[in-house]
């Protein structure tokens, strides 16, 4: 079962049932691979060859629109375009907590910024 590199969360994607949801393998490129393991923010090690990181992670403007197989009526693809690193749902990401919260037979994590006043 794949779960996902980025902390705190890998703890809850585990439980998660949702749809749709695409585990995506670390870039090949050093430079950008650096970058992905930094967002991630683990104390721990990760090993990019068997690390994968949750589509929740990122952007609906970060993937490719699968021009090919759309025009063909097939099932597009997933495809995350080159130059992208998680952007979403980061643990250092502004002041926000990691909540947890059962909806039907689902568990749904989401982020949610606290505020400020
Ligand atoms: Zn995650």
């Amino acid at each position: 079962m794949s779960t996902c590199a980025v902390a705190i969360c890998s703890n809850y994607h585990i439980k998660t049932k949702d749809k749709g949801v695409r585990y995506h393998v670390f870039p090949v490129r050093p430079n950008l691979n650096k970058i992905w393991i930094s967002k991630c923010e683990r104390q721990d090690h990760i090993n990019v060859k068997y690390a994968r990181t949750r589509s929740d992670h990122f952007r609906p403007s970060d993937y490719m629109d699968d021009t090919k197989n759309r025009l063909l009526g097939l099932n597009q693809k997933i495809i995350l375009k080159p130059d992208v690193v998680p952007s979403v749902n980061l643990p250092l990401q502004g002041n926000g907590t990691f909540q947890v919260e059962v909806r039907g037979k689902g568990i749904e994590v989401f982020y949610r910024k606290q505020k400020l006043n």
